[in-house]
């Protein structure tokens, strides 16, 4: 565990949102070799893959033997998506620290991601949050599943265009009626713009208090980092991320996955922000990517340029 805590959490999701949109498959050992990479990079959270259908997502078929040997590594909180309560299931099962559930905003979105309504959804939150709090009183004194919900589409979706802001706010409601802990929202499509998401999570965190969460951008079209600077503006402080941006879409070269982690901590520690993570530590972190997935694109700034000269980062402090 590290000394001081972050004063901003990243939380990479490249293993999971990351992998799951390319389709060649990363073997089990070099994601667990990349993941020991990342965690000795100080990073607080890793969502190490979902608990899906197998058919639906091959790539994720092996997510109990990545969360029982992420468990072994000592420090960061090992999360796992799932979309029902038969995931969650599985997810307890291995023993991850908390899930993450997607609700879409948009209708059309939720129909083709996981085949329900918003409504069901919000059905299938409060289904596993009663399981969660049944096994944590089964276990006596023993540990009890965070369940954090990040609402999908929320800045648009690219079937229904715009989402109203109205609706992602009731959802939002909704959710931590449900009995969620943690309500995210997130930029699924690249679509939001930082007078948005200043806007958006300023009425999250007028409707939810203390369980608004923290946000989830795509680069798509470049806005990533300057959404984190509006977030961060309106007390946002948790953020997700992906190693390299993977994930971005082959046909639209420069159209990264995920805001790029290295980039992101790097704006974080130059703004004067602790983070607990080495950055020239994260940027090896991507040769485990490169020598399991070859040719693969490969994002961010700061990898290219590196770091500049008299930099002091404020996670050595
Ligand atoms: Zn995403």
């Amino acid at each position: 565990m590290h000394a001081r805590s972050p004063e901003v959490v990243v939380s990479e999701v490249g293993p999971r949102d990351g992998l799951q949109s390319i389709k060649r498959m990363m073997p089990t050992d070099a994601k667990i070799a990349w993941i020991k990479a990342l965690a000795a990079t100080g990073l607080p959270e890793i969502e190490v893959g979902s608990f899906v259908n197998p058919k639906l997502l091959p790539q994720m078929a092996d997510t109990a033997e990545v969360v029982s040997a992420a468990l072994q590594l000592d420090g960061p909180a090992i999360l796992a998506l799932v979309p029902n309560l038969r995931g969650a299931e599985r997810a307890f099962a291995a023993g991850v620290h908390r899930v993450t559930m997607p609700v879409s905003a948009s209708r059309a979105h939720s129909l083709s991601n996981i085949n329900m309504t918003p409504e069901q959804a919000v059905e299938q939150v409060a289904a596993v949050c009663s399981a969660r709090d049944s096994l944590a009183k089964s276990n006596g004194a023993g540990r009890r599943v965070a369940v954090e919900v990040g609402l999908s589409t929320a800045f648009g979706c690219t079937m229904e265009g715009p989402v109203s802001e109205d609706w992602v706010v009731h959802l939002a409601g909704l959710v931590a009626k449900a009995g969620a802990d943690t309500v995210n929202l997130s930029d699924t499509t690249g679509m939001g713009n930082p007078a948005q998401v200043k806007r958006l999570f300023r009425r999250l965190h007028a409707e939810v208090g203390n369980k608004a969460g923290g946000a989830h951008f795509h680069n798509t079209r470049g806005q990533g980092l300057a959404n984190v600077v509006a977030a961060l503006e309106v007390d946002v402080r948790t953020f997700d991320a992906s190693l390299g941006g993977i994930g971005g879409c082959p046909y639209a070269p420069g159209a990264s996955g995920n805001i790029v982690t290295e980039d992101l901590v790097y704006l974080l520690e130059a703004m004067g922000l602790r983070t607990g993570i080495d950055i020239e530590a994260l940027v090896a972190a991507r040769l485990h990517i490169l020598s399991a997935l070859p040719g693969e694109a490969l994002y961010g700034h700061v990898p290219e340029a590196g770091m500049p000269k008299g930099f002091v980062a404020q996670y050595a402090n």
